[in-house]
């Protein structure tokens, strides 16, 4: 169904796209509610090119949908093609054709998208492919521009996102005090990184029981989507500004002053923790980053929040997620493609279904299908630590992870899988490979108490598979990785299990790993 409000005179015709919901959008901050159109339209291109889990196509077409009524009642002319319009021509380019045919606009205006693969549309717009001048304005939502973040980068010796933050820190002005780091230090994650302090309790996110139009779009992805995977429902997420607010708030009165304690924590059954939960509607604007670190920062000040928390909540908004889309614009369209270990395993099927006696893995990944989120050492330390020590194809990992997650956009999810967690850039982004044995999910979680096999035991068939896993990756990495300073401990460890040892654990992991092949 194609909904628009007939009108005369449209001179210019706005698309704005799933993940741009926001009122300051630059394409919609200057135009003239009553001589331009606005064009939002659900295509399966966006739908369909990696398969998004239930709920996080119901979150996006459902806030599309909202922000196009709040647009509305705001005085503008919305033209909105939904997904089973009988004349949806499935892409972008296609509908801004339809909708000037419809409209006889003069020009388009539009906001840069967010992913490599829209810019590319983009730039054919814009080199004359729709008949019209289009104008694609900078997107600046963001604290740091890729332009700004290229020249930060330029000419150093390497890339660290401690260094980039502080330059965040200086331009915002956040938690700093007469030109000076809050509290004497620009970090303090050393009072943050622990397993969750006994007797912590989680009011875990606000959720939203779904109104008219995000039953609509329920019963829609339900009929369309049946393959793709994730539960359905019950569908939790806010789907408006007003509701994505009243979550921010929800955190910050309840989750905040805990955040720092448990961020790295991990407990069966307690999915968010004190995390925030507010990653979606960052991405799709339905919150703006800047305030939501302003509003941490007022916590702190009136004294109901603790600085560490404060701090290392503010470090992942302005520090990691402005950091990682820097290094996207940066290597794209490269990136993509980089597979510096030489990863080439398939992705098990278990990713899809969670059906694996891991207990700590089948945790993560049932709480994924289930609720399209995980908290960050979740996705990690678990699953994607697990797939960097079997040697899964970074290709297929970050598809898994940009399906899975209903935060998920390639700028910030590219990144953080194949850099971050799969080291396939070859140290870019992380100085070390996010590599750990049994050991460390043992220290950071419960998950351990409820698995049928041992932490603490290398080899045999009760011995964690991780374990095994973890020098069977040095040991076959040891080229690319051995001159890593931050390993050299692990290599010496390596080297003192003697050769015995040594071969039971390469031994242990190729069984390990042949099970995975097989199965
Ligand atoms: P909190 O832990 O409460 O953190 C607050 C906010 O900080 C988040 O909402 C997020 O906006 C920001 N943030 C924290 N860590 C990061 C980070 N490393 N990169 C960017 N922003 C960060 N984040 C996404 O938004 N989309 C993704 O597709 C995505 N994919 C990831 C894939 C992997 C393999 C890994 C290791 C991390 C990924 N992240 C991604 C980063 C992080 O895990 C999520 O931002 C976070 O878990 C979201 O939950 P939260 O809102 O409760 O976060
Ligand atoms: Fe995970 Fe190993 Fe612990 Fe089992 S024993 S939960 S596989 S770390």
């Amino acid at each position: 169904m194609t909904v628009s409000t007939a009108g005369t005179g449209v001179e210019t015709l706005v698309l704005v796209m799933g993940d741009q919901l926001s009122p300051a959008l630059s394409a919609l901050r200057d135009v003239d509610p009553h001589s331009s159109r606005v064009l939002l339209c659900e295509v399966a291109d966006e739908t369909g090119y990696v398969p998004h889990h239930r709920q996080k196509l119901v979150f996006i077409l459902s806030a599309m949908r909202h922000f196009a009524a709040e647009l509305r009642a705001a005085g503008y002319a919305v033209d909105y093609v939904t997904l089973d319009d009988p004349d949806n021509t499935g892409s972008f380019t296609g509908e801004l054709r339809r909708s000037l045919s419809r409209h006889g606009a003069s020009r388009v205006l539009t906001t840069e998208a967010g992913e490599w693969r829209v810019r590319q549309m983009q730039h054919a717009w814009r080199g004359g492919e729709l008949g019209v001048p289009v104008t694609v304005l900078p997107d600046d939502r963001f604290i740091c521009t890729p332009e700004a973040f290229a020249s930060w980068a330029e000419g150093r010796r390497e890339l660290r996102m401690e260094f980039f933050y502080r330059e965040m820190r200086r331009r915002t002005g956040l938690m700093m005090e007469s030109g000076q780091p809050a509290g004497g230090r620009w970090n303090f994650d050393a009072d943050n990184r622990r397993p969750a302090p006994a007797g912590m309790r989680f009011a875990g996110p606000l959720r939203f029981a779904p109104d008219a139009i995000t039953s609509e779009v329920i019963d829609l992805v339900g009929r369309r989507f049946g393959s793709h995977p994730g539960a359905p429902g019950p569908f939790w997420l806010g789907v408006t500004r007003r509701d994505a607010g009243a979550a921010l708030e929800h955190f910050l009165r309840e989750a905040l002053p805990g955040f720092g304690a448990s961020q790295d924590a991990m407990l069966a059954g307690e999915p968010f923790l004190n995390h925030a939960v507010i990653s979606p509607y960052l991405n799709v604007g339905l919150l703006d980053p800047l305030p939501v670190c302003r509003r941490a920062e007022a916590e702190w000040r009136a004294g109901r929040a603790p600085i560490e928390a404060v701090e290392g909540f503010i470090r992942q908004v302005i520090g990691w997620r402005e950091y990682v889309r820097g290094i996207y614009w940066r290597e794209m369209p490269g990136y993509r493609d980089r597979n510096s270990l030489g990863a080439r395993r398939p992705l098990p099927g278990f990713f899809w279904t969670g059906d694996t006696p891991m207990a700590c893995v089948a945790a993560v990944i049932r709480q994924t299908l289930e609720l399209a989120y995980a908290h960050h050492i979740q996705r990690l330390m678990v699953t994607g630590n697990f797939a960097l020590l079997a040697g899964i194809d970074p290709r297929e990992v970050h598809e898994w992870y940009l399906a899975v997650y209903a935060d998920a956009f390639e700028w910030v999810e590219l990144p953080n899988t194949l850099g971050m967690s799969q080291y396939a850039d070859g140290g870019l982004l992380a100085s070390k490979p996010y590599a750990a044995s049994g050991a460390y999910i043992r220290r950071m979680s419960d998950y351990c108490r409820g698995c049928e096999f041992d932490p603490r035991l290398r080899t045999g068939p009760r011995a964690c598979p991780f374990n095994a896993l973890y020098w069977d990756f040095l040991d076959r990495n040891r080229a690319p990785l051995s001159r890593n300073a931050r390993l050299r401990t692990a290599y010496l460890t390596w080297e003192r299990l003697g050769a015995a040892e040594q071969r039971a654990c390469r031994e242990s992991a190729q069984s390990f790993l042949a099970t995975l092949d097989s199965s």
